[in-house]
Order: C-alpha cells, then structure tokens, then sequence
C-alpha cells in the first residue's frame, strides 16, 4: 500500500490497481464487489496512515507493530479462510468459484488466536515441532516452494495451477 492521503480518491484507486496487480499475479483475487473492495482498501490506507502498517481493517489493532504483525494484510489467516471459507475474514480475498459467483461468503469465525495465547507462542526461533510444521509445497513446473497449509491457487513464479503442486518431503 502507498501513504499518500487516505482521502484521496488516486490514492484509493491507485492502491486498489496495486493490490488487484499484486495479488491476481500471485493466483489471488480481489473482492468483485468493487464498492465493498474500495471500502476495505480506504480502511486499510487510514490504517497505514494511524499505525505506520496496513493493520486489517476488520480488527482491532494494538498499534503496536510487533503485536500486530500477524494481522498485517494479507494477515496470517488469509490462505487457510480461503481455503476452508472461501474468503479472507474480511472479505477482501476471495477464492475463483466466489469469483464465478458459484460459491456465496458466509461469515467467517475470527481464527486469530487471543491474545494471551498469541503472547505466550513459542517463538519459531526455539524449534518447532514436526506436528505443527505446515507442510511444503512444490510447483512441479518451476520448483517454487512455499509452506502453508493448501498449495497456492497459481504458482507465482511460472503461474502453474495447484494441481502441479506436490507435497515436498522434508
Ligand atoms: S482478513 Fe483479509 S483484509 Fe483482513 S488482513 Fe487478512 S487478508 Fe487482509
């Protein structure tokens, strides 16, 4: 996101082609709903403007980076709501069949943990284990690698679709 002046309409059309680019690029899509989608994105730019970072415009932020680093967008649970809900929390990302309209958004339960449980994870430095690892994907076409739960709709490195993904064995 840019930090031109939330109020400004370029600035809000400017971000919504910047991250319609970026995230179709990389097998994500944009909210149809163009009115809903600018709405987030004004939300997201009065953020960056208040907190220095684009905190979700759906949650409360602590205005505490190091707090809130998970709920920066695209926050820590877009990919695992796209793939169970269809849609992020807020709406903004939304899987291809909301896109073909054969799929509606439903309302999505909050995943972030609270914060005492956030507060008291154990940081990745100091080992984590084998069960909570996120398993590895591969595109079988470029040999991208990413860890999450799902395979990403798109490679994005050589667009391959997600079912030239494998598992990749650590
Ligand atoms: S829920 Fe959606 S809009 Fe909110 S931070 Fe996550 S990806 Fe961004």
């Amino acid at each position: 996101m840019n930090e031109a002046n939330p109020e400004s309409a370029k600035a809000i059309e400017d971000a919504y082609q910047q991250l319609k680019s970026s995230a179709e690029s990389a097998g994500y899509q944009l909210n149809p709903d163009i009115d809903f989608t600018i709405e987030l994105i004004k939300r997201l730019l009065v953020n960056e403007n208040r907190y220095g970072y684009s905190a979700c415009p759906c949650r409360l932020a602590s205005g505490v980076k190091a707090d809130d680093l998970d709920i920066i967008c695209p926050c820590d649970y877009r990919d695992p709501d796209l793939a169970e809900y269809d849609a992020c929390y807020c709406g903004l990302y939304v899987s291809q069949s909301v896109v073909a309209g054969k799929k509606a958004i439903a309302p999505i339960p909050e995943r972030r943990p609270p914060v005492a449980q956030r507060k008291n994870a154990v940081p990745l430095k100091t080992g984590i284990s084998s069960s909570d690892r996120l398993p590895v994907w591969r595109c079988k076409v470029c040999g991208y690698l990413c860890a999450r739960g799902e395979p990403p709709e798109l490679c994005p490195i050589c667009k391959a679709k997600k079912e030239r993904f494998e598992l990749f064995p650590l």
